[in-house]
């Protein structure tokens, strides 16, 4: 028979109650990448359709707030209940030809994070190059040497591409910043991708930023060129965040006051980058731990997930 304990516990579950108290005294904070009509499994895409779904149910759920309203509603004790903010990373053009205006005709505010040293150049971010080599590959498996360790990646089924891109990027994220990028010259040379074209147009324009400032969008540092972190020179850190912020800063004649650490798990940054940001000035950054936030959360490391992700809405 079950305890009285365990009937009040389903009761709560089964009468949403869990849901609401959980949301009360917490918001989330929403990561995006990529929005694409037939969404690439190399990439962080979400289909369009999806998104659109998740729009209209955060427009007609939630407080959808700008972040920055959502780090002085946590630094001032104000209420979090229902809130939320809608974050995009990295700055692709997808976020304007195809988000924007939803978000715009829902008159949703949202922050796009830009890896400055992308929208200078048009080119892409250096994992995209990586996901795309091994996409696209005429090899069928490669060797490499990984903590001296021979390994031999498949490469002939989409699914042990995908496989073995996955174990190469867990091990570029854990290398020093020159050993990385040694790694990845060293993977499209055995991968014999050297030719990036197609990839060309992927990043958002500075014309296209101008116009979506001007609508709700806000924009933030995610650095310059998207290295881990954890494995930069404090210094290098600071010329990273600095570099960014600078460069927005430049085109849009306004602060920039938010920040997104790169990959954004706990491994990937270190406590003492929260301090550089704030010298910096900025007010708030995130990362991609899973997790919502409350008046309890550091504002120099709010994780970001889906409401519904944390507790079945
Ligand atoms: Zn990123």
């Amino acid at each position: 028979m079950m305890s009285v304990r365990g009937t009040i516990k389903k009761y709560i579950i089964k009468s949403n109650l869990y849901r609401i108290g959980h949301l009360r005294n917490s918001c989330h904070i929403l990561p995006y990448h990529m929005v694409a009509d037939e969404p690439n499994p190399f990439y962080p895409e979400i289909e369009i359709s999806q998104f659109k779904q998740h729009v209209i149910h955060l427009a007609e759920n939630y407080h959808v707030l700008p972040l920055e309203e959502v780090a002085n509603r946590i630094k001032q004790g104000k209420s979090l209940h229902r809130c939320v903010a809608i974050t995009f990373d990295d700055g692709f053009l997808n976020n304007y030809t195809l988000a924007y205006p939803l978000l715009k005709q829902l008159h949703l505010p949202a922050t796009i994070f830009l890896i400055t040293d992308c929208i200078e150049t048009g080119q892409p971010p250096w994992f995209i190059k990586f996901r795309y080599a091994f996409q696209t590959t005429r090899k069928e498996m490669i060797e490499v040497t990984c903590a001296g360790e021979t390994l031999t990646l498949p490469l002939t089924t989409e699914e042990n591409r995908l496989e073995s891109s996955n174990i190469m990027m867990q091990d570029l994220r854990t290398r020093e910043n020159d050993a990385r990028k040694e790694m990845l010259e060293s993977l499209f040379h055995l991968l014999e991708v050297d030719d990036f074209t197609a990839l060309d147009g992927m990043m958002l324009h500075w014309e296209q930023i101008r116009e979506m400032s001007r609508h709700g969008i806000s924009f933030g540092a995610h650095t310059a060129s998207h290295p881990v972190m954890s494995r930069i020179s404090l210094p290098e850190a600071e010329h990273e965040v600095r570099v960014s912020m600078e460069v927005i800063q430049s085109h849009l004649g306004q602060k920039v006051a938010t920040f997104a650490y790169p990959f954004g798990r706990i491994n990937h940054y270190r406590p003492e980058i929260a301090a550089i940001l704030q010298k910096c000035g900025i007010t708030c950054a995130v990362t991609t731990e899973h997790a919502a936030s409350n008046h309890a959360s550091s504002l120099y490391e709010l994780g970001r997930s889906f409401p519904w992700e944390l507790c079945g809405v």
